[in-house]
């Protein structure tokens, strides 16, 4: 890195030394300031941690010993490497330096060749620490700071918030059905995704917020100085910049969605978790009320209450019902290694338009629809054809036990028609579309109507049918 990329503190009690100093450096092209004594020196550097101290040792009030000792206590952004300049030369005082925290000594009177020699190759080493800080501190994939390093900025912000009385809100992000992205077009298209979000974060938020990979497909974001109504107004920003991305894959381009929690510091809250807790709770809140939207913790009925009550609507409808409850039950399907000839009879004397394959062991191979044959049954040889040639493999699958909700948000978002179901990666049945809004006609009216009722609206149905029969 060029000089100009690091922030030197000269400490003397000496003026003349200083100016002199300070002319050498700016010179070589260094950002320079300076303190008269150890304890201005530790304020400047709480305020504005620079990348090398170059110290006196003898000062007033707080000295050069004291100072870096002090400052090595400190909990900085970075290392910083500092350097004795001092008349001092006997061992004794060199090791108390290096014990205290020193990293080198520059013997006074100290000339231009050398000291500038010596900050190059010191700068060799703070090169090396600050490739390896980022290595710790940011997630690989994304570039944005890690979990870990955004607990050490909460804890510093909280403390900071609860001794200024200022705002701190906390936005919590979580991408909606993500793992239909992967399931549907691979890992690097996932991958390809939270690169975009974590982007769009970045070039979207303040020098003072902290951004970070909270997991796999969560982001968090800690914004200072901002009370919950103003990290809403920018959440609501985001998610519609967020709904208007289009990811390029491949041949074709995702979209993505995600719901927001956001949670402001309280004057009465006990710790640094608390906030994450709460934006935690909202988010919750905004998936469970469709996804696609932000929800704020104050905003949530009871916001004391820490137990998140399903009360929104289709919430209750589907309470307990599981996928096992709404899906077709599959009779038979065909194997991957079929001819598409024995598919098509199956099509034809079925009457499904689709089904699932399974391979050798009865696990699930993929997907084929009378679509899929039609696409390629004008082609030579066609009929000999096994269904593993045609059919798509990429299935989305849930298993019986998921709650019915899933299925249902899943099928009403997305151009998919249907969902296989699986029971322990074995297939038992499918939901489409269809499937589902019958199930849930039958299912709510059932409940509601009479039996008389009942039987007129069976028989309509009768009646329907043989109408368009006829
Ligand atoms: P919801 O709307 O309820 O949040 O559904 P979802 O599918 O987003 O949530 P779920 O927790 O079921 O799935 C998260 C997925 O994120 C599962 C995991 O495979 C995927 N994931 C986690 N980390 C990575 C990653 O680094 N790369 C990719 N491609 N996928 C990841
Ligand atoms: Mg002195
Ligand atoms: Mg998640
Ligand atoms: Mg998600």
């Amino acid at each position: 890195m060029a000089p100009a990329n690091y922030k030197v503190l000269l400490v003397d009690d000496d003026p003349a030394m200083l100016r002199l100093l300070t002319r050498w450096l700016e010179k070589a092209g260094y950002s320079v300031c300076t303190a008269t004594d150890g304890q201005e020196a530790l304020e400047v550097i709480e305020a504005d941690c620079p990348d090398f101290l170059l110290t006196d040792w003898e000062m007033p009030r707080v000295d050069g010993l004291e100072l870096c000792r002090q400052m090595r206590a400190m909990m900085l952004p970075h290392y910083v490497y500092t350097i004795f300049l001092t008349v001092r030369t006997a061992a004794a005082d060199m090791i108390a330096g290096l014990e205290n925290g020193a990293d080198d000594f520059l013997t006074k009177p100290v000339t231009e060749g050398e000291l500038s020699a010596r900050l190059q190759s010191s700068s060799r080493v703070l090169e090396l620490e600050r490739r390896l800080s980022l290595l710790a501190h940011t997630d690989f994939l994304t570039g944005l700071l890690t979990k870990q390093t955004f607990f050490d900025s909460l804890e510093k912000e909280w403390h900071r918030s609860s001794r200024f009385h200022l705002p701190l809100s906390c936005v919590m992000v979580d991408l909606d059905f993500f793992k239909q992205i992967n399931d549907v077009y691979g890992h690097p298209a996932g991958d390809s995704v939270l690169k975009f979000v974590a982007e769009l974060l970045l070039d979207n938020c303040r020098a003072s917020d902290t951004v970070c990979r909270y997991g796999g497909e969560e982001f968090c974001i800690l914004m200072p100085e901002t009370d919950e109504g103003e990290a809403a107004i920018w959440a609501e920003r985001i998610r519609e910049l967020l709904a208007a991305l289009r990811i390029p894959t491949g041949e074709e381009t995702l979209q993505i969605t995600g719901s927001f929690g956001i949670a402001q510091y309280r004057d009465d809250s006990q710790n640094p978790e608390e906030l994450l807790k709460q934006a935690d709770k909202a988010l919750l809140n905004a998936k469970r009320s469709g996804r696609d939207r932000i929800v704020g913790y104050t905003s949530l009925p009871d916001a004391a209450n820490t137990d998140l009550s399903p009360t929104d609507h289709h919430d209750e409808v589907f309470e307990k019902m599981l996928a096992r409850d709404a899906m077709s039950p599959l009779a038979q399907c065909p194997h991957e290694q079929d001819t598409l000839d024995e598919v098509a009879r199956f099509f034809l004397h079925s009457g499904s338009s689709s089904t699932p394959v399974l391979d050798g062991s009865g696990t699930l191979a993929g997907f084929i629809s009378e679509k899929d044959i039609l696409a390629v049954m004008t082609s030579p040889n066609c009929w000999q054809q096994s269904v593993s040639t045609v059919m798509r493999r990429n299935v989305i699958c849930y298993e019986e036990d998921t709650p019915i909700r899933v299925v249902y948000d899943f099928l009403c978002r997305v151009t998919i028609r249907g969902v296989v179901i699986t029971k322990n990666g074995y297939p038992t049945g499918t939901i489409n579309r269809n499937s589902l809004l019958r199930w849930f006609h039958d299912w709510t009216v059932g409940k509601e109507l009479d039996p008389q009722t009942l039987l007129r609206h069976s028989l309509l149905g009768y009646s329907i049918r043989d109408t368009a029969s006829a």
